[in-house]
């Protein structure tokens, strides 16, 4: 069996660095935390932790990255899901203002994490959002002013329409807004970078290793086929994977399938003539195409979704209309690779963090907005325990950061099961 053969067929996976093979768990194991789930969330949080001293055990029911962390469009937006207006509607300037400063902060992580351990991820800096519909108009303009005058984030430029097309190579956005702070990556690269940073701080990663159950006692008893772990806190890291294992969690999120595809490499004059430059671009549809060109000058293009157990059986023509709609260019292009990956939302598009039980934490519901929450997420987790007090009964919050702690600033009772 090759080392990624048991990873979608992606792009992602056939072009994987440094992926190591960690044992299955076949015996009975003690750890401060057993964190469950191998992709940003669970990763982040058992590097995290272990780099505070604690001594972690991270299960994962397949490969590193065999979740929506592997395979997914490797946007590091700014801010939240939600826009800055918006979230200044639901919550006020203030509370919006540490939304900003959390997902700033996610990206910093990301930035820090590559540099310091070395990770080859095809990091670029930029990301463009193309904006599709006449009644946006505008939009970009005030986004832009918001950011600066409010958020101290001068670094988003307004582009009318030629100088949008000039960027991307597409005649379906009618202007856009370029975020030269935002990044981009290899994200399945990422994650394996994240794993090797952890298993070298003492994480003792464990592949092949589902959890079957959990037990809510002091120490947690987490059981998998072939072995079981005794812990004191577990963290649920699972997201749009989750399925079953705890249900008063999933219930809060709906999983959604994302697709992708990858095109044979372009000649670089064709590839620079697509996207001038090395960022990622998105839109403003509902269901958001999202694409960027990769070091080898593939396109990499993220679109359509579905919202039931199951992907659709040919995904590259699945996917294919939806990049042929931007750019009819490509009608000769041949797709190489086509994968899909399941994420989860929330109601209100915020990530879902928090405590289940005295011992038990999770973090999910990133609402395609992951790379950074969810990484972001992991080391909140990490530093929740210095915070005693906070003894969550609800859902719907967001985990903040102020003054170097985390503080839970955000708590909407009011949102309901979808
Ligand atoms: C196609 C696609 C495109 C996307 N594009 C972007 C993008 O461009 N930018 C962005 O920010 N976000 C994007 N997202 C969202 C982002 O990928 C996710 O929010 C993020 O990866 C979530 O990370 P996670 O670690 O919480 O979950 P995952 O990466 O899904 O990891 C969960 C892990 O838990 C494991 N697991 C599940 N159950 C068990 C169990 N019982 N025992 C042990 N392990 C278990 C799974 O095997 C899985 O590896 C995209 C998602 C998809 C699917």
């Amino acid at each position: 069996m090759s080392e990624m053969s048991e990873y979608p067929d992606s792009y992602y996976a056939a072009t994987a660095v440094g992926a190591r093979d960690y044992p299955a768990l076949e015996d009975h194991r003690q750890a401060d935390v057993c964190v469950i789930g191998g992709g940003f969330t669970g990763l982040s949080a058992a590097l995290n932790l272990a780099e505070r001293g604690l001594d972690v055990v991270l299960l994962e029911a397949e490969r590193i990255g065999f979740g929506a962390s592997g395979r997914c469009g490797g946007l590091v937006g700014s801010g939240q899901r939600k826009e800055v207006l918006e979230t200044e509607k639901m919550f006020g300037l203030e509370r919006s203002r540490l939304l900003w400063d959390f997902a700033e902060a996610a990206k910093q992580e990301i930035r820090d994490r590559v540099d310091k351990h070395d990770i080859a991820c095809d990091l670029q800096r930029g990301q463009l959002l193309g904006v599709h519909k006449k009644s946006y108009l505008g939009s970009c303009r005030e986004t832009a002013d918001v950011l600066a005058e409010r958020y101290d984030y001068p670094f988003c430029a307004a582009l009318n329409a030629e100088e949008t097309r000039a960027r991307v190579a597409t005649d379906t956005f009618l202007e856009g807004l370029y975020d030269s702070e935002a990044l981009a990556m290899h994200p399945l690269n990422y994650t394996l970078g994240i794993a090797r940073a952890a298993a070298e701080a003492g994480v003792r990663i464990y592949e092949r290793s589902r959890v079957l159950s959990y037990s809510e006692t002091d120490p947690a008893e987490i059981r998998t086929a072939k072995g079981s772990v005794k812990a004191s806190f577990v963290v649920l890291a699972c997201n749009g994977y989750l399925g079953n294992l705890e249900p008063r969690v999933a219930g809060k999120i709906m999983p959604i399938n994302n697709f992708m595809i990858a095109t044979e490499p372009l000649e670089a004059s064709r590839a620079e003539q697509l996207i001038n430059g090395r960022f990622g671009v998105h839109d403003t549809r509902f269901v958001v195409n999202y694409f960027r060109m990769s070091d080898d000058h593939r396109l990499l293009f993220g679109g359509g979704e579905n919202y039931r157990a199951g992907f659709p059986r040919d995904i590259k023509n699945f996917v294919r209309p939806y990049m042929l709609k931007l750019f009819p260019q490509l009608e000769d292009v041949a797709i190489d690779y086509s994968w899909g990956g399941t994420l989860s939302v929330t109601v209100n598009r915020l990530p879902h963090v928090g405590r289940l039980h005295p011992n038990v934490f999770f973090a999910q519901g990133y609402s395609g907005h992951g790379i950074s929450t969810a990484t972001f997420a992991g080391k909140v987790i990490a530093d929740i325990r210095k915070l005693a007090d906070v003894y969550i009964s609800g859902w719907h919050f967001a985990a903040l950061p102020r003054h170097g702690s985390c503080d839970v600033v955000l708590h909407d009772e009011r949102q309901d099961l979808m």
